[in-house]
């Protein structure tokens, strides 16, 4: 049986807590958590022909890997995760032991009582960013050839962060090209992709503006490691600001991570010489979001440009 809209708005005597409220009930469906919702084919739609437009601008020598929501929490720690945002760190439990032992659990279940305390952690995390994964990918082929290498990947990813915001989702798409080689050819790249990202929100219509920033490190040690980062200016965004007042909300990220993961994961170019790697990250959802944000909900009313980029 079909169910009619259900729109995302705050219950009754509270004011709503998003300006984006009008929209929200024709692009998602409440799943009962903060933060996690249903697309609806309207929403799906503009998603897909947006992923068709990011992949249009693919450098044809990219090798192309799609990842499921998880990841090896082996690799994840060792990539740092765990000391810089373990706040945002989703990990996969599981019931173990005996068949007696794991009825058990369900009945305190039954019986109206906690049951999650008997949970263990499994050998996976939920992704929290889609470029895990390459890094230790690629250094178990070897040293990477000269020219360096390219991917384009993608992932559902979750970050521990409930809102009702709908720019701040748990799960959400991420695509990314990444790429991985010397020191000069990760700075063109990256800078190459600042300038390009600029022209593709003016085709697509969007407001933008370029800026540096820092990722959200934990605690007080790591509010010293993000400054160090802005002043290093590892990390660099787009922000759309979704209505005239909004505070304007990062869509991609450009990001410089000098020698981090060829040192953790031993990733050497040709010459034995230690790589660099950086990505550039597309959020489907919050770009998607934007688009709707400024130009409403009537596909047939978009600009004639953004029309024609999302081949519509
Ligand atoms: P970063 O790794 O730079 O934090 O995130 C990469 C991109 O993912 C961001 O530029 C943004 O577009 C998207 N992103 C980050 N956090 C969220 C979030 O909470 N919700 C949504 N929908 N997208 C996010
Ligand atoms: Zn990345």
């Amino acid at each position: 049986m079909s169910k009619g809209p259900e729109p995302l708005s705050a219950p009754p005597g509270e004011t709503p807590t998003d300006p984006l409220a009008h929209i929200a009930g024709a692009l998602f469906r409440p799943m009962g958590a903060d933060g996690v919702y249903a697309r609806t084919a309207l929403y799906e739609l503009v998603a897909e022909r947006l992923e068709r437009y990011i992949t249009g601008q693919r450098d044809a020598q990219a090798e192309i890997l799609r990842f499921p929501p998880v990841m090896s929490r082996q690799q994840l720690e060792k990539s740092g995760y765990l000391k810089n945002f373990p706040n945002l760190l989703g990990c996969v439990c599981a019931l173990r032991g005996s068949e007696a032992a794991i009825h058990a659990v369900v009945d305190r279940h039954g019986a109206g009582e906690d049951w999650t305390g008997s949970l263990t952690a499994s050998d996976l995390v939920l992704s929290p960013a889609a470029c895990y994964p390459v890094y230790p990918m690629v250094a178990e082929r070897g040293r990477i050839p000269s020219g360096g290498l390219l991917f384009d990947v993608e992932a559902d990813v979750f970050r521990h962060e409930p809102s009702r915001n709908l720019d701040r989702l748990q799960s959400f798409r991420m695509r990314e090209f990444v790429r991985i080689g010397s020191p000069q050819e990760i700075q063109d790249f990256r800078e190459g992709w600042m300038t390009r990202a600029s022209a593709l929100a003016a085709e697509l219509g969007l407001p933008c503006s370029l800026e540096v920033a820092s990722d959200p490190f934990f605690g007080r040690v790591g509010q010293v490691i993000a400054v160090s980062q802005r002043q290093q200016a590892l990390k660099f965004e787009l922000l759309i600001p979704y209505h005239t007042e909004a505070t304007p909300t990062a869509c991609m990220s450009f990001n410089d991570h000098r020698e981090h993961f060829s040192q953790l994961w031993a990733i050497h170019d040709e010459r034995g010489k230690l790589a660099h790697t950086g990505c550039v990250a597309f959020g489907i959802d919050r770009l998607t979001v934007a688009l709707f944000a400024v130009h409403g909900l009537d596909l047939e009313k978009w600009p004639p440009p953004t029309r024609l980029a999302l081949a519509m």
